[in-house]
């Protein structure tokens, strides 16, 4: 898999709390290709969130390599890791992280504002985009006037507005009931197949890993054994 989008090796991500040392992420070694869906589940504190960080380049690796589309985000400079998150990458998190003062079309034209696109494309892309997660009724809504699935959709519409090749996801059907939560992951999994992306989800819930392509098991910072559930090519 040379040609997987995300590969790492031997990587590492190590935190000094005070005189000790908390080790993260010990040598994960691991490969998605392109157009995949991979779950990263395990226990709390196993590692996940740190893992998808690092592929976010909201984090540096403390030891080993991980490459994104022949980035390597260890040795990147700062300059490449900015543009690494703003055009590469789509974030989704458990909590939405919505703005609370800006409306639905507001934060989802918000990341085109830093990317300099012009107003009214950023407008129509925009608009485009919650039309697309089902919300077109509620653009000029805050946050506060949403419901939890409803931030969700916009938090989704907003990960799509730089058009990233890769989105990552942290436990984004964690803080909704199981309906809502799975008309969410219908949602981004046909969202990701319409348009080829790749996407890294971290999950507690095996239903919702069981819909993906790969899953890799975390424990104690290391990747315990990998699932992969794409059913082999027929012969030819
Ligand atoms: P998960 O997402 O699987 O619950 P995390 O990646 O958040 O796990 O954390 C992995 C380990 O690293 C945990 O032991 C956690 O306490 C530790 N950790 C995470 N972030 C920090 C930090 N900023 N400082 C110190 N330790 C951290
Ligand atoms: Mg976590």
């Amino acid at each position: 898999m040379d040609d997987a989008l995300i590969i790492s090796r031997g990587l590492a991500r190590r935190y000094n709390v005070g005189k000790t040392v908390v080790a993260a992420l010990s040598g994960i070694d691991l490969a998605i290709p392109r157009g995949e869906f991979a779950a990263l589940v395990g226990p709390s504190g196993s590692g996940k969130s740190t893992l998808l960080n690092l592929i976010g380049g909201l984090d540096r690796p403390s030891g080993g390599e991980i490459c994104v589309d022949g980035l390597s985000l260890g040795s990147a400079t700062e300059p490449q890791l900015v543009r690494h998150r703003r055009a590469r990458v789509g974030f989704i998190f458990q909590s939405f992280n919505l703005l609370p003062t800006l409306t639905a079309l507001e934060n989802v034209e918000s990341p085109m504002v830093l990317a300099e696109v012009s107003r009214s494309e950023r407008l129509a892309r925009a608009a485009g985009l919650l039309e697309s997660v089902g919300l077109a009724q509620r653009i000029s809504h805050k946050p506060n006037e949403l419901s939890g699935g409803e931030k969700q959709r916009v938090a989704i519409a907003r990960a799509l507005a730089n058009r990233p090749s890769l989105l990552l996801a942290d436990e984004p059907t964690g803080n909704l009931d199981s309906k809502t939560g799975s008309a969410v992951l219908d949602l981004l999994c046909n969202l990701v197949r319409q348009n080829g992306l790749t996407l890294v989800m971290v999950t507690h819930d095996p239903e919702v890993a069981s819909r993906a392509d790969r899953i890799f098991h975390l424990r104690d910072g290391s990747v315990q054994h990998v699932d992969n559930r794409r059913k082999p090519e027929a012969p030819a």
